[in-house]
């Protein structure tokens, strides 16, 4: 899941398949003026102009020319999301025809947004302080194995489709008697901030072991963490590559009729070809020719399975909504047997958040947001764990998916600060067997 359903924007992604496939990726430098449009096209003529721009990209001297369609053009009365070069805005809005009602049918979205997409290259050794690219995701893994000694060590639990290693982290002692909590982020490509969440928490519990934090030690007394923060490394590069496409959800596997990309949140095993997915390999949320067709969510069951029984907690991470869900999500009107004891910690959460000035809502998926079948989160209580989370990280829309990198440490910082004030809330739980 991605996204909810009380917005225009939401409504494109959750057309599923709406959101087309751009053939045409971002620049590669911006310049102040650089806008976002957002179009609303309520009449066959404004969508048969943004057609016309949309097939005029890269031609000399067109209109279109340095436009960049992030989604769309769709359908009526569906958004169309544009990236519009600053030298090129007055020339596009010239040329934009009048609305024939009262009120415009376009908006400019956000000023100077171009520096959100690839102005954001500052560097520094804090792995908070940017977007990563696959790379260092991977360099950070290791580094990170390479100082903590014994206590934590890197695994690679599968291949992806274009090749890519998929590989998680595991911090505390990993004994037979050890329960095991699973965090994974990543899922889908765009959602940056969730893998940059994943990173610091990796960073924070190992670091905090090092200092001999209380609260880390505690935890790591009675947990494994198995943290995998990018379960989809060949869509995440694809987004990070500007010259591609930024806003890129699925995997980059070959599909019928030309398209690419699996919805892996819609692949897993679990009533599989439900609801809020769907069979066509071009839309956005397509679900795969086959429950587990694809080798990311196959590796994930895999080592699910062989950790089933110790794994107490399974936390899935996305972008953007706020919210913070329990299965099941493959239709409405399903839930799990302990949803008020899964809820507990949730709720201790939501409370915890808006302390800290983040609203979140919590509850059933398939209500908070939509139903979605296939999800990771269903799979997961599916199988038996006691806890199955499905987290959309902020915001709540003024930048979805393009989060400034600036808001990594802030909302890493305020999740883990939570993190270890639920600890006091999930560790009687623990200590009860999960059994109330
Ligand atoms: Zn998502």
């Amino acid at each position: 899941m991605s996204v909810k359903v009380n917005s225009a924007f939401a409504s494109v992604l959750l057309a599923f398949g709406l959101l087309l496939p751009c053939q045409l990726g971002l620049p590669t430098t911006t310049n102040q003026g650089d806008r976002l449009i957002v179009f609303v096209p309520t009449r066959q003529a404004q969508l048969d102009w943004l057609e016309l721009i949309h097939s005029q990209a890269g031609k000399p001297g067109e209109v279109g020319e340095n436009v960049r369609f992030w989604f769309g053009p769709g359908l009526l009365n569906q958004e169309t999301i544009v990236f519009v070069p600053g030298g090129d805005y007055g020339r596009l809005v010239a040329a934009i025809p009048s609305s024939q009602d009262t009120y415009s049918w376009w908006t400019v979205q956000k000023e100077n947004l171009g520096k959100l997409v690839t102005g954001e290259t500052r560097r520094s050794s804090d792995i908070s302080s940017a977007y990563r690219t696959y790379q260092e995701i991977l360099n950070f893994l290791d580094q990170t194995q390479s100082t903590c000694g014994s206590f934590c060590s890197v695994e690679k639990y599968g291949t992806s489709y274009e090749g890519r290693d998929l590989k998680l982290i595991k911090i505390g002692d990993d004994l037979p008697s050890k329960r095991i909590v699973w965090i994974d982020a990543g899922i889908h490509a765009r959602e940056w901030i969730a893998p940059a969440t994943a990173l610091y928490f990796i960073d924070k519990i190992v670091q905090g072991y090092k200092s001999s934090d209380s609260t880390i030690k505690s935890m790591l007394d009675n947990f494994a963490f198995y943290i995998a923060p990018l379960l989809n490394p060949d869509g995440y590069v694809y987004s990070y590559t500007f010259t591609r496409e930024r806003l890129w959800r699925k995997t980059r596997s070959a599909q019928a009729g030309g398209c690419y990309g699996v919805d892996l949140n819609r692949n897993f095993g679990y009533h599989w070809g439900g609801q809020g997915s769907s069979s066509d390999p071009c839309d956005e949320n397509f679900r795969g020719s086959s429950a587990f067709s694809e080798p990311e969510t196959r590796a994930v069951r895999d080592k699910l399975l062989a950790i089933r029984l110790r794994t107490i907690s399974f936390i899935t991470m996305h972008s953007y909504g706020q919210d913070w869900m329990v299965p099941y999500g493959y239709a409405y009107n399903v839930s799990v047997d302990n949803y008020a004891q899964m809820m507990r910690p949730v709720q201790a959460a939501a409370d915890k958040l808006k302390s800290l000035g983040r609203n979140y809502d919590i509850g059933n998926s398939a209500v908070v947001t939509y139903p979605a079948a296939g999800a990771s989160d269903d799979y997961a209580a599916s199988i038996g764990v006691p806890y199955a989370h499905t987290i959309e990280l902020p915001d709540t829309g003024q930048y979805r998916f393009l989060l400034p990198q600036s808001e990594i440490p802030e909302l890493a910082w305020r999740r883990w600060r939570l993190s270890k004030s639920i600890w006091g809330t999930l560790r009687p739980l623990i200590s009860q067997g999960m059994n109330d």
